[in-house]
């Protein structure tokens, strides 16, 4: 029988155990192991049962249990002990009232499609969900007034199955708000506060907030499955990246203008300071743009600002962050949708012209496709300030974008990079933690710093047994899930014994777990299934493999070879070492990493723009070995693990892999096995642990998220909030620049380098010796405040380019009739070998962040 209805009675806790509600509703107990051993203790196999979610655990507790435990003293003491972290933890003074200086935005906000933070919250699908989760998490550590925002999905992500023939099922489960740790965001009579969005197709597009505390953090999550809505507006919010192009749109459109909406609805209840910075992770919410210029156009809260002002205003307060390198990984709608959308009467953002929005996500530059809106482009239009997250990605998007900025060299083109980071609290094993504080380290959960001195106090037998009980409990977990998973794919008990010895907890263990887009090369390892099996049945020195991913639902090829890498798996041969593990996500995740010696990444660089699952491994000992692609070419330092060499520039995939798939099991063969196995009188791989504890040392501050929230607040937010500052005060500053760019985009015509001399040094020149340049500048109609002339050089290529480039700025020496002025400077020739320049003149005003920002530059002609 089906239930027509349900709904979720909540339990009625005894007043001493009241503070578990308060405990099960701050997502910080999923970091907090203290906190979790009081939801255990209450009932562990229920604890177990329940999948670790407390919001379940204290629905399915009987009450004889609750009244037991409100007389148990010791419980309570335990109870109230939580309570207390939590409330220091919420109250207490951190980094950023300390640090961040009196000028820090007052507040953020933070847009991403999906979140990562438990895995009772499946509100992800990969990387990037669990990045922003990451994200809010240190910066909640960090005392940072951060506001997420996204969308509640009902399905979440799919459940991960196998089939039989080992091919991917997908299952979706039914999500209920009320089973989750969310409360509903209301107004002061106590109705629900709801955010409403005109579609062309309908009445207008309704959705309520729900809002999850993750720790200092509110999340505001907007949810469309309320009665007032049609069925296919109910579903807008049903799945993750579902569906046609259309329903993505309106995904978005909720997502960008309908956030905007939910962070003004949630100041105005909780008084909660309004957004200073608003940071779009990734396109999907670049309408948020498109809805604070209308904000300002109308003249909520302020003047009604014309188009251009407004953009201007809304630009410097905004940050975004590009994700992929993967030309095919970029959001694009076809224009007739967002005209059909944004031109009809019922705008989502009603006065703002449909031209100018076409306008920003337009590819009209060389090689752009005519009639495609990117959301991407638009996302580099609506913000003053952009990056890319990983030094080698920030260069890839450089090139990929450089088509935005065609007068700028990719050097200069406006894209920083800031590489992304873990959380350490969630990724670092609790047997990791304790074993600092028996080395007497002061770490409350929350904080991670103190753990990196200790590496070398540990004295190496201890740091071995560490490993194995690691290892261990990954093959116990390994186990469970193989016995689960065969039993579902049909396979009779007493074919099943073969489990109980799966793995072995004392041998070299190579982890494998991600997406499977073709780019990550799930299959690389079987390139030679032969030389594989050897390397996994060595006699002395073998190797397991414990794999895992999901393959996007609709993608096919994936799902191959998912198929081809559990086919290889269930030979009874090998199966032992090496395990298919369905359902990567958070929870396997966790034990996962730490159970691993070596964590395997073979990307086709440079596809992989950061990666962070290799730096969760690292936060625990495991050593990378990796192709140099995303954090890792920028990281590897040559004793913190392995580089597989990549054939980069071979055409022919085929050839490519071959190449890049005997250098890893060269790699395994030569190198990381008998390293491995390599062990002292006492059995400790000395050399081995070594490696570890230099992985840990040079790797472990840096790869955690509150350095990259950090690096976020220094370079993007605080500037932002500053050149926001300047321009929205009475919104003065603002209509200058945009009056300023006016007249120089319409003046630029004027302005030319006449005639460029030098003295000082002769063609033989001198290190030490000065190069006195002096440009002939016509202006036209603007004036010398308007611009920067500089003086550009470097070394010169084979055809006269310039590289290692650096500019020196020139000032005005003699001014002539005509607006022409002679600008003059003095290079000093610092290096020997070939020197080059040439002098350009850009536009120049305090509120751009980057000279191309314009796109506009004058060279000698
Ligand atoms: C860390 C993590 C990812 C992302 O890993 P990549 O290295 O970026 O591929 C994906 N899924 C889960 C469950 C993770 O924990």
């Amino acid at each position: 029988m089906r239930a027509i209805r349900r709904l979720t009675v909540r339990p009625v806790l005894p007043e001493s155990l009241a503070g578990l509600t308060t405990l099960a509703g701050n997502l910080r107990w999923s970091w907090h192991p203290e906190t979790q051993d009081v939801f255990s203790s209450i009932d562990p196999e229920l604890w177990e049962e329940v999948n670790r979610d407390p919001v379940r655990l204290l629905g399915a507790v009987p009450r004889e249990r609750y009244d037991e435990l409100a007389a148990d003293e010791g419980f309570l003491a335990g109870l109230r002990a939580a309570e207390q972290s939590l409330q220091d933890y919420l109250t207490g003074e951190r980094w950023y009232a300390r640090r961040a200086g009196a000028d820090a935005p007052r507040s953020i906000a933070y847009f991403s499609p999906e979140y990562g933070i438990t895995a009772v919250l499946p509100q992800y699908s990969g990387g990037l969900g669990i990045l922003a989760g990451d994200h809010l998490k240190a910066a909640s550590d960090l005392g940072i007034p951060v506001v997420g925002v996204g969308l509640l999905y009902r399905h979440g992500y799919f459940k991960q199955s196998l089939s039989r023939e080992g091919w991917q099922q997908e299952t979706y489960p039914v999500l209920d708000p009320d089973e989750l740790p969310l409360s509903v965001l209301r107004e002061a009579d106590g109705s629900r506060a709801m955010v409403s969005i005109d579609l062309p197709d309908g009445p207008a597009l309704l959705a309520r907030i729900f809002v999850a505390h993750v720790g200092r953090v509110p999340l505001l999550l907007l949810d469309s499955d309320v009665e007032e809505n049609s069925q296919h507006y109910r579903d807008v919010t049903d799945r993750l990246y579902g569906g046609t192009s259309e329903h993505r749109l309106r995904q978005e459109l909720l997502l960008g203008v309908g956030g905007v909406r939910a962070l003004r609805a949630y100041s105005r209840i909780t008084g909660a300071p309004e957004p200073e910075v608003f940071h779009t992770n990734e396109g999907h919410a670049g309408f948020l743009g498109i809805e604070r210029i209308r904000e300002l156009t109308v003249g909520e809260g302020g003047p009604a600002l014309d188009f251009d002002t407004a953009l201007e205003v809304s630009r410097a307060g905004t940050v975004f962050t590009t994700h992929t390198p993967v030309p095919a990984g970029i959001d694009r709608f076809p224009c007739e949708l967002i005209e059909q959308y944004f031109g009809g009467g019922s705008s989502p953002t009603p006065g703002v012209p449909v031209d100018r929005v076409l306008a920003l996500g337009a590819e009209d530059y060389e090689g752009g496709e005519a009639g495609c809106f990117n959301m991407a482009v638009m996302g580099f239009r609506l913000a003053q300030r952009a990056n890319g997250v990983s030094q080698l990605h920030g260069h890839v998007s450089r090139g990929m974008f450089n088509g935005l900025w065609p007068a700028f060299d990719e050097a200069e083109v406006p894209i920083g990079s800031i590489t992304n980071g873990v959380h350490g609290p969630t990724w670092i094993a609790r047997e990791v933690v304790d074993l600092a504080r028996s080395l007497g380290a002061d770490i409350d959960g929350d904080d991670t710093d103190a753990l990196w001195p200790l590496v070398d106090k540990v004295d190496g037998r201890e740091l071995w047994d560490l490993k194995r009980q690691l290892r261990s409990r990954l093959v116990d977990d390994a186990r469970a899930r193989l016995a689960r998973s065969s039993a579902k794919r049909g396979f009779a008990p007493a074919e099943l014994g073969w489990i109980e010895t799966a793995l072995d907890p004392d041998v070299l263990t190579i982890g494998f777990a991600r997406r499977v887009p073709t780019y990550k090369r799930l299959t690389l390892m079987l390139r030679d299934p032969e030389r594989l099996k050897r390397l996994l049945l060595h006699p002395e020195r073998p190797i397991q493999l414990v794999i895992a991913g999901k393959s996007h639902p609709a993608d096919e090829t994936g799902k191959r070879l998912i198929q081809q890498m559990v086919q290889f798996a269930d030979d009874p041969e090998i199966r032992h070492r090496i395990a298919f593990l369905p359902n990567y996500d958070i929870a396997m995740a966790q034990p996962l990493y730490p159970g691993c010696d070596v964590w395997l990444n073979n990307p086709l660089r440079p596809y992989e723009a950061c990666g962070t699952s290799g730096m969760k491994a690292a936060l625990n000992g495991a050593l990378n070995l990796s192709i140099l692609d995303g954090w890792w070419d920028e990281w590897y330092d040559g004793g913190n693990g392995w580089a597989i060499p990549s054939a980069d520039g071979i055409e022919d995939p085929e050839r490519r892999d071959d190449l890049e798939a005997t250098a890893l099991y060269d790699l395994i063969e030569n190198e990381v096995a008998p390293r491995f196995y390599d062990v002292d009188g006492e059995g400790v791989p000395t050399r081995w642990i070594e490696m570890v504890r230099h992985t840990l040392k040079s790797l472990g501050p840096k790869v955690l998220a509150t350095r990259q929230v950090r690096d976020y607040v220094r370079e993007l937010y605080a500037p932002a909030a500053e050149t926001s500052r300047i321009l929205n005060s009475d919104y003065h500053g603002a209509r200058e620049l945009s009056r300023w760019k006016r007249k120089v985009r319409a003046g630029w015509e004027g302005v030319r380098v006449e005639h460029v001399e030098s003295e000082g040094v002769s063609e033989t020149a001198e290190v030490g010796g000065t190069l006195r340049v002096h440009a002939y500048v016509a202006l036209g109609d603007l004036s010398a405040d308007d611009v920067a002339v500089q003086v550009v050089h470097g070394r010169p290529g084979a055809e006269d380019e310039l590289r290692d480039v650096a500019t020196t700025p020139m000032a005005v020496g003699e001014s002539y009739e005509g607006n022409r002025h002679r600008f003059d400077a003095d290079v000093v020739l610092d290096h020997a070998g070939g020197f080059g320049y040439t002098v350009r003149v850009v536009p120049h005003n305090v509120a751009l962040a980057s000279v191309a920002e314009l796109g506009l530059v004058a060279l000698p002609r």
